[in-house]
């Protein structure tokens, strides 16, 4: 597409934009805001030189590039200095969940393969295969990141039928034998077989205590961390006991269903590790000395200190260290508050594998300053 001409008092907009970055901004790493006419912050960037990025912004090509289209919307540029691009990121993802901006979707595109499970907040919560938390799914509780969702989706579905508990979306209708009037209650499920054949135990025509649900979700909890094999074992005896009355068909059907709760098990056992290993201490070099250290534990800073130069900051470093790192690992699930970090901690290590040599074992981090 040929680049577009534009009218001459935006194109005078644009350059005294332009002559405001280029006198103005800095080769170093920070954050920059795109903000429109009327106020509203419609782009946040990052970069490890906002000057030579915010300049390429005027090179591109209108309308081909997504730059041009950006910048064309901005009456005002503004930015701010970070110490490094590690800073400079995080602070990029603040900004981006204060503002929400509009034009900031090619960053939840990047993520868009991860899925995560999700146990639903409210009135009898379900399992629930989600792309990360989005603007409407905030609450509940997260395990993940998983890289893509088909499998998981068949196992988590194996999971409620194993433990009764509901799949659909009816989230606002559902109420309990022990909650409700019985005038209240509809007399049928709408349009869905699984409380009738036994796999549900039916919140949505009030047949369960709230107790009862609340037990079987326990248990998804608890096999979901780790803690139990019980929806494993029970699906075992009964593959057994059909075997045993020689209904072949029946235990071969239940042998699929436990290796698929036995799959998912093992992808929770592998994600526990991965997201566990994600705990140290992490020295990163700032921009003209601002050094920081941030103390990662289960891929999220828990915090940050500057580099420590007295023996007061050190001491404060390392009560912080044992007060972030103290106890043993924690369960497997991600408050939803988490996630926007925690994938943005997996990215960042997993597309710069040299940033690992920068870390450190709690321990041996503290270990190596008390032996000096
Ligand atoms: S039986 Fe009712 S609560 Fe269970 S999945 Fe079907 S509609 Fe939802």
């Amino acid at each position: 597409m040929p680049a577009v001409a534009l009218p001459s008092a935006e194109a005078e907009r644009l350059a005294l934009l332009r002559a405001h970055v280029r006198g103005n901004a800095e080769d170093r790493p920070g954050v920059y805001r795109m903000i429109t006419e009327t106020g509203e912050v419609a782009y946040v960037g990052k970069s490890k030189r906002v000057r030579t990025r915010l300049m390429s912004y005027f090179r591109a090509e209108y309308p081909k590039e997504k730059a041009a289209r950006i910048v064309r919307e901005a009456e005002a540029i503004e930015w701010e200095y970070q110490p490094s691009e590690f800073a400079a990121l995080r602070e990029e993802l603040r900004l981006i969940k204060a503002f929400r901006p509009r034009l900031n979707v090619a960053q939840k595109r990047d993520a868009r393969h991860l899925a995560f499970v999700r146990i639903t907040p409210g009135r009898a919560p379900r399992l629930a295969v989600v792309r990360g938390p989005g603007a409407g799914e905030r609450g509940g509780t997260y395990y993940g990141p998983f890289n893509g969702a088909g499998h998981l989706r068949e196992a988590l579905r194996e999971l409620s039928t194993a433990l009764g508990l509901r799949d659909c979306t009816l989230d606002g209708k559902m109420r309990f034998a022990d909650q409700v009037e019985l005038l209240d209650v509809p007399l049928r499920t709408p349009g869905c077989l699984r409380y009738e054949i036994g796999t549900c135990l039916g919140p949505c025509v009030g047949a369960p205590t709230a107790r009862a649900y609340n037990q079987q979700l326990r248990e998804a909890r608890a096999f979901l961390e780790g803690a139990t094999e019980g929806p494993i074992v029970r699906l075992d005896v009964a593959m057994q006991a059909a075997s045993a009355e020689w209904q072949f068909e029946r235990a071969a059907v239940l042998r699929d269903k436990k290796a698929k709760l036995e799959s998912l098990q093992e992808r929770f056992s592998r994600l526990r590790f991965a997201v566990e290993s994600l705990s140290f201490v992490y020295l990163v070099p700032g921009h003209a000395g601002e050094d920081r250290i941030y103390l990662v534990r289960r891929g999220v800073v828990r915090a940050e200190h500057a580099a420590p130069d007295t023996p007061e900051a050190w001491a404060a470093l390392a009560s912080s260290i044992h007060a972030v790192f103290r106890g043993g690992p924690l369960p497997g699930a991600i408050p939803s508050h988490e996630v926007d970090e925690l994938l943005l901690l997996t990215s960042w290590f997993s597309t710069r594998a040299e940033e690992l040599d920068a870390t450190v074992p709690p321990a041996s981090f503290l270990a190596g300053h008390d032996a000096r």
